[in-house]
């Protein structure tokens, strides 16, 4: 059903964009995937998923924080594909201090890539998707989109921020067979929560598994991390026609995280 279709993937070098790119090119996708890391290692991933799938897989290195780089990515994508049917907004950074100590680089750089990129892919997407009637907007938010926890300001405010445009997108669109939705994961065990959990093990003095039980229990009732095909596949059902009707929604897969 997804065959052929375009897919753009903000942040996919990497843990859940990554697995979300592989998700849909396995479906037969053409992708372009996007975010940093060493070229070479890049390029292993890009001919390895084309090999696989056969779709066509390019990759752009804009950078989220920068407007006219994400205008770049978003005509080439359109070039090479005749459009961008479904737009993953997934590229995201932490950084975790007290708000009164919260370094203000940090939280610009934070809005930039977790909100403002997801402002402007869209913008630059919609024109493409109106033009056929067809569109998926799936946005990564977290379960910080819905609930806070200390020291986490910009990204919390970033989470609960591109949830807001999830709904406003999903109200200017409703009808038109574009639907846009945000996912809510809770821990993925990725490198984004590695260093989180390094930093724990750190601080109370315990080795990194117990670290990463220790973060678990804290939050997560099922004590167990959400998987990165468990969230592909999620991503390919927002993508069916089962789901033309699921839109405007932040739905949780974050083992009861939210529910507590
Ligand atoms: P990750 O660090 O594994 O991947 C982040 C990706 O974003 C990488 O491809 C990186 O190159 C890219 N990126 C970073 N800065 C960029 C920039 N300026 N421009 C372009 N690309 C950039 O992290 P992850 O855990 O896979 O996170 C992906 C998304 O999932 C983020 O939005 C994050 O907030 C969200 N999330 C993660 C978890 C989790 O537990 N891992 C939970 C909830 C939400």
């Amino acid at each position: 059903m997804l065959k052929g279709k375009s897919a753009v993937v903000t942040g996919s070098t990497s843990g859940i964009g990554l697995g979300v790119a592989r998700a849909l090119a396995a479906q037969g996708c053409n992708v372009v995937l996007n975010g940093f890391g060493d070229p070479a290692e890049i390029e292993r991933i890009r001919s390895e998923m084309a090999r696989a799938d056969g779709g066509r897989i390019i990759h752009h290195g804009a950078d989220m924080t920068q407007p006219d780089e994400i205008e770049e990515m978003m005509g080439v994508a359109v070039k090479a594909f005749g459009g961008v049917d479904i737009l993953c907004n997934n590229a995201g950074i932490q950084h975790t201090s007290p708000v009164d100590g919260f370094p203000p680089e940090k939280w610009n750089a934070i809005i930039a890539i977790n909100l403002s990129s997801s402002f402007h892919t869209i913008r630059h997407a919609l024109p493409h998707m109106k033009k056929k009637g067809w569109g998926r907007i799936i946005n990564t938010a977290s379960a910080h989109g819905l609930v806070a926890s200390v020291n986490k300001a910009a990204y919390v405010s970033a989470k609960h921020g591109l949830i807001g445009l999830t709904k406003v997108v999903a109200l200017e669109t409703a009808g038109s067979g574009i639907t846009c939705n945000a996912f809510c994961p809770g821990w993925v065990r990725t490198p984004l929560v590695e260093t989180q959990i390094e930093a724990r093990a750190k601080q109370l003095g315990l080795s990194i598994e117990e670290a990463a039980r220790n973060l678990l229990s804290e939050k997560q009732p099922s004590q167990q991390f959400v998987q990165i095909d468990q969230i592909g596949q999620l991503v390919v059902f927002l993508c069916s026609d089962a789901a033309a009707q699921i839109t405007g929604a932040s739905i949780s897969i974050d083992g009861g995280w939210t529910a507590q």
